[in-house]
């Protein structure tokens, strides 16, 4: 399946049909109709506001049109408007590699759903992931960039397949330290990441709700962390559940870059803001990345490029059915979730045949 997946890196892909979602704003609570509709090459994933005027609201989602990162990742436009929580939506396409979609939502925030990206996954899915014979561009990391906040680091390294790592530290807490380390592509992202959800600590609830945020939030979109234990009743997904979330923000924060990354994101203690910057810092030189066709980096065509970027064709073919096994993740504790993803990618090999 990973040799199949990267081989669907060479061309552009959307959705077959639309699809549609109800759900509520994580920060305003209001409720929201969602809907994503298939779009043409080359017009990337756009959003359109419908309670806004005609002319004033489309956001573009881009790196440089981050207007906010307290708790979620908010885009604006020219006209001064914005929409909030985008990420997870933005982390559900890039996992699963569709670059052109159109957003419609009728309020300022796209729903939090259960806080975490499977019910986009699933609907996506679902929708049917459909190519459009046009090829696609990669952007690969030449040269590693580093940003540091405090204790919280991130940086963008190259390598020769999207990978991630992320390591976060929450002694006090019943997470702890928690470090996940994987390859990315729609397989892996969709069994591994997509249903991992967000999570909140009940002691910053009643101030934030003060200041008018996560007035959406409970424990039906998060995982509530109370006096330090987890307070769902459900408990949790994934035994380190909170640092796959960490892993698909930072997909959803750095699928803003033009193209898709090839490179290495290795983040202790991530955010969006600290992930927005790194964005920023890549982006703003020019000399640590470059845009490529992805035929020719799959084929070995690009000259000039490190030698174990260059490397990338001979691993994919190299590549076997699955995450790379050295990664691979134990998730007997949630064999529910196993099922319903099993059923769900199943139903993915038939689509992408
Ligand atoms: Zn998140």
């Amino acid at each position: 399946m990973i040799n199949q997946d990267f081989q669907h890196l060479r061309e552009q892909h959307t959705i077959a049909s639309p699809i549609a979602f109800v759900g509520i704003g994580l920060h305003s609570g209001r409720r929201v109709i969602l809907r994503i509709l298939p779009a043409k090459a080359d017009t990337g994933i756009s959003f359109t506001r419908r309670d806004l005027p005609e002319g004033e609201n489309r956001f573009v989602a881009l790196w440089n049109r981050v207007d906010g990162t307290e708790l979620c990742t908010t885009l604006s436009n020219r006209h001064g408007h914005r929409l909030a929580t985008v990420e997870h939506l933005l982390s559900a396409f890039s996992g699963l590699g569709i670059d052109n979609a159109a957003v419609v939502v009728d309020g300022p925030e796209v729903p939090v759903v259960d806080g975490s990206a499977m019910p986009f996954v699933s609907a996506l899915i679902n929708a049917g992931i459909q190519p459009l014979g046009v090829a696609r561009d990669l952007l690969v990391v030449r040269r590693p960039v580093r940003i540091q906040h405090g204790e919280s680091w991130a940086e963008l390294l190259p390598d020769h397949t999207p990978r991630i790592t992320v390591s976060i530290d929450f002694h006090q807490q019943d997470i702890g330290l928690q470090c996940l380390s994987m390859c990315i592509s729609p397989n892996s992202y969709a069994r591994e990441i997509a249903a991992a959800r967000t999570f909140g600590f009940a002691e910053n609830v009643w101030q934030l709700r003060r200041r008018g945020l996560a007035l959406g939030g409970s424990v039906k979109n998060a995982i509530l962390l109370e006096n330090g234990r987890v307070a769902n009743l459900e408990g949790l997904r994934f035994p380190d559940e909170f640092v796959r979330h960490k892993a698909l923000d930072a997909i959803g924060d750095l699928a803003l870059a033009p193209a898709p990354i090839i490179g290495h994101y290795r983040a202790n203690r991530p955010g969006h803001r600290l992930n927005n910057d790194l964005l920023r810092l890549l982006m703003n030189d020019e000399r640590s990345w470059q845009r490529v066709a992805a035929a020719d980096l799959l084929d070995g065509r690009i000259n000039g490029l490190d030698r174990s970027i260059m490397g990338m064709g001979l691993q994919l073919e190299d590549a076997t059915d699955g995450p790379d096994p050295s990664q691979a993740i134990s998730c007997e504790k949630a064999p529910a979730w196993r099922e319903v993803l099993d059923r769900v990618l199943g139903r993915t090999g038939d689509d992408t045949q």
